[in-house]
């Protein structure tokens, strides 16, 4: 899965500034700058930016430190690219740091202002923290829960499939929503299966979790057996489609990046 691109990935705050060795993560709105080279993105070193532009520790993976941009950059031979092109290329380590430090990006565009009292966020250097410089309020970055399930029906051993009403993503998806507050995961992925396809479901089993840095998630499959009618009363607001797919007819391939997929790959070769 997408976490499982590089070998290793330290996500532990690094004090010590950027080098010109060091990967840079520039974004600007939902475009970051790379060249895409054979499908693969690639990502400007420090010393190909022009110098002087402020950076902030993200994260090291494979061995690779990765700072991100805090203002506009540019680079010769880079250029910005849409985040959806990113998505469509080969998952590597440069993949994972993209869709990682987007969501880096979000918290630092998000948080310039204390909301407590006005005054200014600065970065506290020591750790992955904005502090306020009047009343000291800490600011850290928002990982919003969402669920993902896999809702199977074991009498005509079928799995529910969705696609999204308006969202850039057109291929099956599962059921899938935020966690609200005062939820569990667990209480989160039956109301969304009533809410989305009007099925109720029990047997509730956690699969696996995985980050996902576009949207600032932590996504959590679970799969769960229907209970009672398989009537499907879709949420049209939500969706633009909801069917019951055979397991031998689920569009899966095995070694997929997303949890949707591997989910979807899960049932097909009766792992579920
Ligand atoms: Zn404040």
């Amino acid at each position: 899965m997408f976490q499982d691109i590089p070998d290793s990935v330290d996500i532990e705050f690094d004090p010590l500034p950027a080098n010109g060795g060091d990967s840079v993560l520039c974004f600007d709105g939902r475009s970051v700058l790379v060249r895409i080279d054979e499908n693969r993105a690639v990502l400007p070193k420090l010393c190909e930016l022009v110098s002087g532009i402020k950076t902030v520790f993200a994260f090291k993976a494979d061995g690779i430190r990765f700072f991100l941009c805090l203002e506009k950059a540019c680079a010769q031979g880079f250029e910005f690219q849409p985040l959806n092109r990113i998505r469509h290329v080969e998952p590597d380590t440069a993949q994972y740091a993209v869709v990682t430090g987007f969501h880096y990006y979000c918290f630092h565009m998000e948080n310039k202002f204390c909301s407590v009292c006005g005054a200014k966020l600065e970065h506290d250097g020591a750790k992955r923290c904005m502090v306020c410089t009047g009343c000291g309020n800490e600011v850290y970055p928002k990982i919003a829960p969402a669920v993902i399930l896999g809702i199977i029906d074991r009498e005509t051993d079928s799995i529910l499939l969705t696609r999204y009403a308006d969202r850039e993503y057109k291929k099956y998806a599962l059921v899938a929503g935020f966690v609200e507050m005062g939820e569990s995961a667990e209480a989160a992925a039956k109301r969304e299966a009533m809410e989305e396809t009007g099925l109720e479901i029990t047997d509730i089993e956690y699969f696996a979790s995985q980050p996902w840095g576009f949207a600032q998630n932590l996504l959590v499959g679970y799969f769960a057996q229907v209970k009672g009618s398989r009537e499907i009363k879709m949420d049209t607001q939500e969706l633009s489609e909801a069917v019951w797919v055979k397991r031998e007819d689920v569009p899966a391939q095995p070694g997929g990046i997303s949890l949707t997929g591997e989910m979807m790959w899960a049932f097909k070769s009766s792992q579920r």
